[in-house]
């Protein structure tokens, strides 16, 4: 049982709890819990629905729902993932380097990204890439879309991995790494394991290329999931020197479904 569930279980029993205790034996017994029930219930609410909402942004806690954020391995390898492509300008420059380091990634793609750059995710295919869901809209309001539009976003973007590459994607990334509940309803008994990471590169928000750098470095460790996006000015013009620190840290760059020992695509 996912944590959410034990304390729901909890905050209803300890609602039940205290009703009946104020019913039968409040009035007559006065007290501490009969006096303040107001604020009593009051703190109950605001914890629960004050957990739920803050274990949202944490979705290695799997509170809400089963998430990978790292490979069980002592060795020295970890994977790199590329978020929110593809992109038309960045992602070939970033598959060159790739190429160039012999180096095999995993992308997560936004299905609304896929339409006329068709040719890319071909060719993250053709040269072992691996290609994930990262949602079709992306949108700020995700996570607060209902589970079936949810869920009818992850297929559709299935849909279209499937029709460009032949293959069905089983990695699904949270956009922003957010999992509450409407996501876990609406990954509850589909084919995806969620993915997130344990070492962010803040690359969207940092702008010095050698903190983000030194960043991902200090936090090397084996199995590490490491968090880029092909979308941002470093990953465009910093990934070689990031490649090659890596390497020389003594760290092997594997694709995530050798790291996670999982297939990346239904069969
Ligand atoms: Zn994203």
């Amino acid at each position: 049982m996912v944590p959410f569930r034990r304390l729901t279980l909890l905050f209803f029993i300890t609602l039940l709890s205290l009703n009946l205790w104020n019913i039968f034996y409040g009035k007559s017994a006065g007290g501490f819990v009969f006096n303040h029930a107001i604020l009593l219930y009051g703190l109950l609410i605001t914890t629960y629905f004050g957990v739920s909402f803050a274990m949202a942004f944490l979705p290695c806690s799997n509170f809400h729902h089963h998430v990978i954020c790292g490979g069980v391995t002592d060795d020295h390898a970890v994977s790199i993932t590329f978020d929110d492509g593809p992109d038309p300008v960045k992602t070939p420059l970033i598959l060159k380097m790739l190429e160039k380091h012999d180096v095999k990634a995993t992308f997560f793609q936004i299905g609304k990204h896929l339409t006329n750059n068709e040719q890319l995710v071909k060719q993250m295919v053709e040269e072992e890439h691996l290609v994930g869901n990262h949602s079709y809209s992306h949108s700020n309001w995700f996570d607060l879309f209902s589970p079936d539009k949810i869920r009818s976003e992850l297929l559709e973007t299935d849909r279209l991995i499937k029709n460009i590459t032949g293959k069905s994607p089983l990695f699904f990334r949270p956009p922003f790494g957010v999992v509450n509940p409407l996501v876990s309803m609406a990954l509850k008994n589909m084919h995806w394991k969620t993915i997130c990471w344990n070492i962010r590169s803040l690359d969207t928000m940092k702008t010095d290329p050698r903190k983000i750098k030194e960043k991902i470095l200090r936090k090397l460790k084996p199995g590490a999931i490491i968090l880029l996006h092909d979308t941002t000015p470093f990953t465009e013009h910093h990934l070689e020197a990031l490649l090659t620190a890596i390497k020389n840290a003594g760290y092997k760059i594997v694709p995530l479904d050798i790291l996670l020992k999982l297939p990346a695509y239904a069969s």
